[in-house]
């Protein structure tokens, strides 16, 4: 039987959730669903500059296989290159209790000290905190790098950037055997388990493949982690008071709730989250604004947030309450034109972010109704970057929607994001979900022209002002029912 492959993923993935890393091993790989960690996505973004910056004339040696890679590793260690990019490495390693497991990882450069004659690992990050996951990641690379070369060793985070592109701090570390032997212990303890350990939604599960199978389960089980803003610490005090599911908890009194730590006022709060999920609708918590009758408009924009943008909105979409939509697109260097794309509405190409503002302005100026909103985001970025007249005139006018909702109605849903809202009244997006896209489209419409990118962004733009539009009406066609409550 092969061994078991352990690698500095699989540890990293042990420091938040132990669930992941036996799904990731023996979980139905149909039920994963791909997903795009941001994080991620500036990470490499930001490991390629400083390699770039630091090794220039690297040569590009492509492998197919994982053995392909190790070899060539091997070679290039062997004839003394002074700087391996993405090195391939691995050892078979011993557990304390005599298994035998296999240590495979990818370092972000292997490079020769000129004084020893070893190689020595570097990790880079975008980051200057570094988490346990990161010294386990270097504490495992040290360990296969000092038994191939027996060599005592010493490992270099890179972290940061400064102007020049060149890591902002170099911090050495050495290795901390017993640390690295606990994590893959633990590890090893993980993969032995017949069963997947129990789940537990925290925040960065959005960005994990298993969350919709993750999420089913704990609706299945009622489990109290469903919970939006409850805090594992509230969630453990409520175990240990004998609370273990959502129905438990929906059963107590708000004074009940408040006795245990962590709920005071948030118990009301928590008590109609839990009867949502238990009775599966929505649950009324207060009285709808009347300005929501007036209807209004609803609004939405996106900014250059992926790697290399300057934060400024790149297109700002709004709509009537009948969802007729219009989207001004910042396209320096193109002619101000509007142009029908069927079918998501009127598009409006503008030079920069402040004739965007403008085209808006005028458009929404045709009475004084709310400026529908999800979240402070849109008119945080209109506060910041609007010019001052189009702040003075329209500011007062924005309402937080999703502020309203959440205060006015719970759902049986963990997260208020407007996607999950507006699919939980049936909307269904026309084309992706994530913001990422949208952006990567619109860049690649910049640079070709080709309708099919900027069709794609705007119909995104377009969807998230529908979802508004959908939920205002929801709350509008629904918000009687807040009597039978
Ligand atoms: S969704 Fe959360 S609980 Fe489930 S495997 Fe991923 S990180 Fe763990």
């Amino acid at each position: 039987m092969s061994p078991t492959i352990i690698t500095p993923t699989l540890l990293r993935y042990l420091t938040t959730c132990e669930r992941r890393v036996w799904l990731d091993a023996y979980g139905d790989a149909g039920e994963q669903l791909p997903t795009t960690p941001i994080g991620a996505l500036y990470g490499n973004a930001h490991e390629a500059h400083i390699q770039k910056v630091a090794t220039p004339q690297a040569e590009t040696m492509p492998v197919q296989t994982w053995d392909e890679g190790v070899a060539l590793t091997h070679d290039l260690m062997a004839s003394g290159t002074s700087v391996i990019i993405g090195a391939y490495i691995e050892q078979r390693y011993t557990l304390e209790n005599g298994a035998e497991v296999s240590l495979r990882g990818r370092v972000d450069r292997l490079t020769l000290n000129a004084e020893t004659g070893y190689y020595e690992p570097v990790e880079i990050k975008q980051y200057i905190d570094l988490g346990k996951g990161d010294e386990i990641q270097l504490d495992f690379y040290l360990t296969i790098l000092e038994h191939s070369q027996q060599a005592k060793l010493r490992g270099y985070f890179w972290l940061g950037d400064d102007a020049q592109g060149k890591p902002r701090y170099v911090l050495q570390q050495v290795l901390n055997p017993a640390r690295l032997q606990l994590a893959l212990r633990r590890a090893y303890i993980v993969l032995r388990q017949e069963d997947a350990p129990a789940v537990n939604l925290v925040t960065h599960c959005k960005e994990c493949p298993w969350h919709t199978a993750c999420t089913q389960v704990a609706r299945a089980n009622l489990d109290l982690s469903l919970l939006p803003r409850l805090t594992s610490q509230t969630r453990k005090q409520l175990q240990r008071g004998g609370i273990n599911t959502l129905q438990e908890l929906a059963a107590l009194s708000v004074e009940e709730l408040q006795r245990f730590k962590g709920i005071k006022k948030t118990a009301a709060s928590h008590l109609a989250n839990a009867r949502a999920y238990v009775e599966d609708r929505p649950v009324w918590v207060s009285q709808m604004p009347d300005l929501l009758h007036g209807g209004g408009w609803m609004f939405d924009l996106e900014t250059a947030a992926l790697p290399g943008g300057d934060g400024m909105p790149w297109s700002l979409g709004w709509s009537d309450e009948q969802g007729t939509s219009q989207i001004a697109i910042v396209a320096p260097g193109q002619p101000h034109q509007r142009v029908h794309l069927p079918p998501i509405g009127e598009l409006i190409t503008v030079k920069d972010k402040d004739e965007a503002w403008e085209v808006f302005y005028e458009s929404v100026g045709a009475n004084d109704k709310p400026i529908y909103h999800w979240s402070g985001f849109d008119a945080g970025v209109m506060k910041a970057t609007a010019p001052d007249f189009v702040k003075q005139a329209l500011l007062w006018r924005m309402h937080d929607l999703h502020n309203t909702f959440v205060n006015t109605v719970r759902l049986p849903l963990r997260s208020y994001s407007i996607k999950k809202v507006a699919a939980y009244f049936g909307f269904h997006y026309s084309g992706y979900e994530e913001w990422w896209a949208a952006e990567t489209d619109y860049r690649r419409w910049l640079v070709s022209g080709e309708v099919e990118h900027i069709t794609r962004a705007c119909g995104y733009q377009r969807d998230d002002v529908l979802a508004l539009a959908i939920i205002w009406k929801w709350l509008i066609e629904n918000h009687h029912l807040q009597a039978n409550e």
